[in-house]
């Protein structure tokens, strides 16, 4: 079953209720123009796992995203339905106005939870439909030494809004030890400028050594080295996704070459119940608070 996400092991980690209607998650992209954000995305979710739905404008997704473009995607699996949206995000360069080029991204989610607030204080609070965006991967340039400026100041934009998951973009410009020294120099830089990343909850102490395994492995990737493409290679007969060089080829999803599978099995099978339930008790209510605040003011 290459092309099964995994969404369908969740029941264990909820209600049945939510179960029986479904999942939802909103994820989001953000970071420099240029960086492949369309383009993992797209990787991740919109092409390949979906091959027999149809996904219109397929040649659309790769030209320069130049405003907020939001794709849903339903799947079921096992008789469990998701509905994924993604939120696709115009880079930093793309926009006319350059500067608080992360204001756009910063209004959005803004406007999700002004929406639910505003449902939630209704008469229909039963079928709130929960657009709030429930994690952010934020795009880390390969080329710099850790974070630049305007990353700094992106992320201390959004890191009280929204969980931020930080990737390392285009790792297949680097070598491995480069990788390893750049994610040091990321962490180092995300723990100097105090930005509040989404941090993985600890183990049950009750889980087994290989579940511990995992989770420690999981934790000290981030940032999630990452490579998009959108393009099938074939390959000594077999086909993956992948990008092709003079040197040889590097495959998506091969965990030797990036975290992509890492990071997609943290998103939708492992950690997408806890990103909902930090979005809900953390970022909402922040933002709940403050609004009860200056209506009460
Ligand atoms: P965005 O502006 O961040 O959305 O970036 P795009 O997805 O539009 O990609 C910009 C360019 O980078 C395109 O030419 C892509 O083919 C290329 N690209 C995307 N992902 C990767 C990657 O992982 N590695 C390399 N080398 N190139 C990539
Ligand atoms: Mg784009």
């Amino acid at each position: 079953e290459k092309n099964y996400v995994g969404f369908a092991t969740l029941p264990n980690q909820v209600h049945r209720k939510t179960v029986k209607k479904g999942f939802t998650f909103t994820l989001m992209v953000a970071g420099e123009s240029g960086l492949g954000k369309s383009t993992l995305i797209n990787s991740l979710f919109l092409t390949d796992l979906y091959r027999d739905r149809k996904v219109p404008n397929a040649e659309e997704r790769i030209n320069q995203t130049v405003s907020n473009v939001k794709h849903t995607v339903s799947i079921e699996e096992k008789g469990i339905k998701l509905r994924l949206t993604i939120i696709d995000t115009p880079g930093f360069g793309d926009a006319v106005n350059n500067t608080e080029s992360w204001k756009h991204i910063e209004d959005y989610i803004d406007q999700q939870f002004e929406h639910y607030f505003r449902d939630e204080s209704g008469l229909n609070r039963r079928n709130i439909q929960d657009n709030r965006v429930h994690c952010c991967l934020y795009f880390i340039s390969p080329f710099g030494h850790g974070l630049r400026p305007l990353d700094v100041e992106c992320m201390k934009a959004l890191h009280e809004k929204v969980n931020i998951v930080p990737v390392l973009a285009k790792a297949d410009s680097l070598t491995q030890a480069e990788v390893s020294r750049k994610k040091m120099n990321i962490r180092e830089d995300i723990k100097l400028f105090g930005i509040n990343i989404y941090q993985f909850p600890d183990c049950d102490s009750d889980e087994d050594e290989d579940f511990k395994r995992q989770d420690q492995i999981l934790k000290d990737s981030i940032p999630f080295a990452v490579i998009g493409s959108n393009v099938q290679v074939e390959s000594k007969g077999r086909k993956f996704r992948g990008r092709v060089y003079p040197w040889g080829v590097v495959e998506v999803e091969n965990p030797a070459h990036s975290d992509f599978l890492l990071l997609r099995n943290m998103l939708v099978r492992t950690h997408m119940q806890d990103l909902k339930d930090v979005t809900r008790e953390t970022h909402y209510e922040n933002y709940r608070a403050q609004c009860i605040q200056n209506m009460t003011r």
